[in-house]
């Protein structure tokens, strides 16, 4: 395993972490991972992902950067989500380890080091494992907990249960993600994807330190979809069986009338099974019909191939590496795409 300081950069440790509208949280957030991280001298780089925020956080950024040249700032041209601003950073990024995190100290700093020992153990992917989530909603926690135990079931890859993005990437883990050519990039089931040696650690997930969530429940919903139909095509394939299982019930009570009607002659008109028969089967279709244009609707957003992340503007990046996001006209993922 790779784990040789890097000749170009010096940069053993790239924390990467995505934000939006999340000025209350930098000064806290900085003191912290520089608390946590300071044996480790100038050995690491945040890489921070402004996505679009209308609160100041670019410019406080800045400020910061000014102070600290660990702190590096990404600037996408709008507000494209969590997920393509962690792309963003995770495509710039150049440490040896890299961590993903949010800035709300919902992933506290204090565990990478713990990260980082099982790192050197020789494990390409150490994930940070929830074992209680203090300050979030029963709801939202029962939610999650179901949705991920319903993508098991479905998908060709189960995913570990109780993690988030955080966790450490080893370098070949890092640029696997990077070079895989979707651009709609789901990232819990694209980490879960690449496979490699992995191990966990466990920690109590604490609420958030300032701000409120950016998440609404519709958005989560969609999430929800986007990591199971990318990761999944049972929902494709199930309503053929489901259709036999009905059109099979179907045949053998059409015999049944006719036995019957055969033996005991008409009774009834038959309006019930009519009516009945016509509004289950226009409902399995309906849901079928959804179904495919769930699918089909990716499908169309994918072969537009249009870039995950557009970068406005980049600040402590080698210019080489920044010049093809910047001008967006390349896949915003990579030199793979470019
Ligand atoms: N975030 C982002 N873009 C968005 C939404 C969220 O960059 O459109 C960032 C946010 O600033 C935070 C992280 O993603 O650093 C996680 O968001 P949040 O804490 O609101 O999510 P929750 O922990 O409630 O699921
Ligand atoms: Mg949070």
């Amino acid at each position: 395993m790779n784990h040789t300081v890097n000749a170009q950069s010096g940069v053993q440790l790239s924390l990467v972490v995505p934000m939006f509208n999340e000025v209350l949280a930098l000064d806290i957030f900085f003191s912290r991972c520089e608390a946590a991280l300071r044996e480790l001298g100038d050995s690491y780089e945040i890489v921070c992902v402004n996505d679009g925020s209308r609160d100041g956080t670019l410019e406080k950024l800045l400020e910061y950067r000014r102070r600290d040249p660990r702190i590096k700032v990404v600037n996408l041209s709008r507000n494209f989500g969590q997920e393509p601003a962690l792309c963003a950073g995770l495509s710039l990024c150049r440490g040896q380890a890299v961590v993903p995190m949010d800035c709300d100290l919902q992933d506290p700093p204090e565990l990478i080091l713990q990260l980082i020992a099982r790192w050197r153990e020789g494990f390409d992917i150490v994930y940070a494992v929830r074992s209680g989530r203090q300050g979030e909603s029963l709801p939202k926690r029962l939610t999650s907990n179901w949705f991920w135990r319903i993508y098991n079931l479905l998908a060709d890859v189960p995913v570990v249960s109780n993690i988030g993005i955080f966790r450490l990437m080893s370098r070949r883990v890092v640029d696997t993600v990077n070079r895989l050519p979707e651009s709609k990039r789901h990232l819990r089931s694209l980490f879960n994807y690449v496979g490699y040696p992995a191990t966990q650690v466990s920690y109590t997930r604490p609420p958030r330190s300032a701000g409120t969530t950016k998440y609404r429940y519709w958005q989560l919903w969609n999430l929800a979809l986007d990591e199971l139909t990318s990761f999944s095509t049972m929902p494709l394939r199930v309503w053929s069986y489901i259709g036999l299982m009905v059109s099979g019930s179907a045949f053998f009570y059409a015999i049944y009338r006719v036995l019957r009607k055969l033996i005991w002659g008409s009774d009834t008109p038959g309006y019930e099974s009519l009516i009945v028969a016509i509004l289950f089967m226009g409902g399995i279709q309906l849901i079928t019909l959804g179904v495919l244009g769930e699918y089909i609707g990716r499908i169309f957003s994918e072969v537009k191939r249009r870039p995950t992340f557009i970068i406005e503007s980049a600040h402590g990046f080698d210019p080489a590496d920044t010049d093809a996001g910047a001008h967006s006209s390349a896949a915003g993922h990579g030199p793979a795409t470019v």
